[in-house]
C-alpha cells in the first residue's frame, strides 16, 4: 500500500501512488517564460530541474501522501487595458453615425442603417495578412 501524490492537473506524474522510498518523478510542463513560479512539494530533498522547457521534480516518496501545488505570478501580463467606465457593463457605448450623424447604441444606425465604424480595438488575434 503506497501513498498518494495529491496534485491538480498541472503536474504530470507517472503514477498516482508510490511506495515509501520509491523515486518519484513529476513534471510541470506549463512553464511560461514571463511567469515566475513557486512550487510546494511536501517531501524532503526535492530536486527541481528545468529540462526541455519543463520543470522536473525528483524526490523520494516519503511515508505520507505528498501534496504538490504551485503559485504563479505573471510578471508581464498585467492587464494594460485602461478602464473606461462607459465600456463597462453590457451596453455598447454610444457612437455617432458617420453618414447621418445620429447617435446610436447598437451595431447599426437607427436612422440609415449604416454599420457602426469599427472602434480601434486592441484585438490580439487579428491576423496580419499579406499587404
Ligand atoms: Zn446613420
Amino acid at each position: 500500500m503506497g501513498y498518494r501524490l495529491i496534485h491538480n492537473d498541472c503536474f504530470v506524474v507517472e503514477r498516482e501512488e508510490y511506495e515509501p522510498g520509491e523515486p518519484v518523478r513529476a513534471r510541470f510542463p506549463w512553464i511560461a517564460t514571463d511567469t515566475s513560479y513557486e512550487f510546494f512539494i511536501d517531501a524532503a530533498n526535492v530536486r527541481q530541474e528545468y529540462v526541455n522547457g519543463e520543470m522536473v521534480f525528483l524526490f523520494i516518496m516519503p511515508g505520507h501522501d505528498v501534496n504538490m501545488s504551485y503559485t504563479s505570478r505573471n510578471t508581464m501580463m498585467r492587464d494594460p487595458r485602461p478602464i473606461h467606465p462607459e465600456a463597462l457593463g453590457n451596453g455598447d457605448p454610444l457612437w455617432v453615425c458617420e453618414t447621418c450623424g445620429t447617435k446610436n447604441e447598437g451595431k447599426y444606425c437607427y436612422e440609415c442603417g449604416s454599420a457602426r465604424p469599427e472602434p480601434k480595438k486592441t484585438k490580439h488575434d487579428r491576423r496580419i495578412s499579406s499587404r
